[in-house]
């Protein structure tokens, strides 16, 4: 049997992934990995794979089907699910062994109703999103609970602001009274913000990707993924035609524009429409850069090919992706830069 060829792809590099995680496990002591979202669009089985052979132990998903998910690569008792346990999930939670992160007085109460087991606790030190604020805290409210870790989120990690320090100081005041094993405070960003922020574990998301949340970042991070499409057409077009939908690109001169096999429904939002002649996407082709031209399609996008004769039909062509600077270009944030990324892609490993 002969399985069609997929015309975008995504290549993931773990070998980056893994140095951007040594680097992030040096910079903060011990560095966990969040890979909620699917590993952020690149494949959660594949990465958190990778990342435990280079030595992490410690993963955090969003919800139980994204533990389940993980339930034969990873032991259980390293998982943290950090939207925490519900009347929904508590059976299942019940036969497995991964550890909710209790967010709620609520939640507390249905783990320990429930001899749950080890579990996590999130302590909100002022995102005000999930998690045990500080008006709420007293001695009992954990009482009879094997809690590992407890954590809690920074808000503005990316920024410097006095409020980190606030919520550092926050954070360690409610530690004082909950008796946890380990503390764990940084994301991504928060392990640039210093020593005093790394605590027992750092919980990276982003910049094991290729983020980078902080300029600081910068140095250590590797970019991880790469996309490739491919050209379908090439065409000959006259001064003053227009391209796309709604002829947003009016060429400015006779010009060969070719498209290629890439759309917003593969994540490649409309964001990255030109505005008229003024390009926010950019393709490689050797050493040419190629500016993406007009709106971006459900399954196209334009490229004016700058009088190259050596572009036809059926060739490949790497979009540039370079999360910052596209971040920039288009409005949409790294994270959303990442999560995006479509089923549609064959996503290659190397
Ligand atoms: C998503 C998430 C992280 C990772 O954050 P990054 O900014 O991607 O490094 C860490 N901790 C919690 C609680 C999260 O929800």
């Amino acid at each position: 049997m002969v399985d069609p060829v997929a015309p975008a792809r995504l290549q993931i590099d773990l070998a980056a992934l893994v140095k951007n995680w040594k680097a992030l496990n040096a910079l903060s002591g011990c560095a966990g990995a969040a890979v909620k979202a699917n590993a952020y669009g690149l494949g959660a089985e594949e990465v958190s794979k990778a990342l435990y052979e280079a030595g992490c132990r410690n993963f955090f998903v969003a919800n139980w089907n994204e533990a389940h998910q993980l339930r034969d690569i990873i032991a259980q008792n390293m998982i943290s699910v950090l939207n925490g346990i519900d009347d929904d999930n508590i059976e299942f939670a019940r036969a497995h062994r991964f550890k909710p992160v209790l967010n709620t007085p609520k939640q507390i109460g249905l783990w320990r109703d429930n001899d749950g087991g080890l579990c996590d606790v999130m302590l909100d030190s002022g995102i005000n999103r999930l998690g045990i604020s500080e008006d709420q805290l007293d001695d009992t409210l954990f009482r009879g609970l094997d809690i590992d870790i407890a954590m809690s989120h920074l808000a503005c990690a990316d920024e410097d602001r006095y409020y980190n320090d606030a919520q550092r100081k926050s954070y360690d005041k409610m530690r004082a009274i909950v008796k946890s094993k380990r503390s764990s405070l940084a994301n991504s960003a928060g392990i640039m913000l210093g020593p005093d922020y790394h605590y027992d574990l750092s919980r990276p998301g982003l910049a094991l990707y290729g983020g980078i949340a902080r300029d600081e970042l910068r140095p250590y991070i590797k970019p991880v993924i790469s996309i490739k499409c491919r050209i379908l057409q090439t065409r000959m077009m006259r001064k003053g035609q227009g391209i796309g939908y709604n002829s947003t690109y009016i060429c400015p001169k006779d010009m060969v524009v070719a498209t290629a096999s890439l759309g917003y429904a593969d994540g490649y939002l409309r964001n990255f429409s030109s505005a008229g002649l003024l390009s926010k996407g950019f393709a490689r082709f050797e050493t040419l850069k190629l500016p993406i031209i007009g709106r971006i399609s459900m399954d196209l996008i334009t490229i004016d090919t700058r009088e190259s004769e050596d572009i036809s039909e059926g060739d490949w062509i790497e979009i540039a992706y370079n999360l910052q600077k596209s971040s920039s270009a288009t409005g949409l944030s790294q994270y959303e830069l990442l999560t995006n990324l479509g089923d549609r892609f064959q996503r290659n490993y190397r």
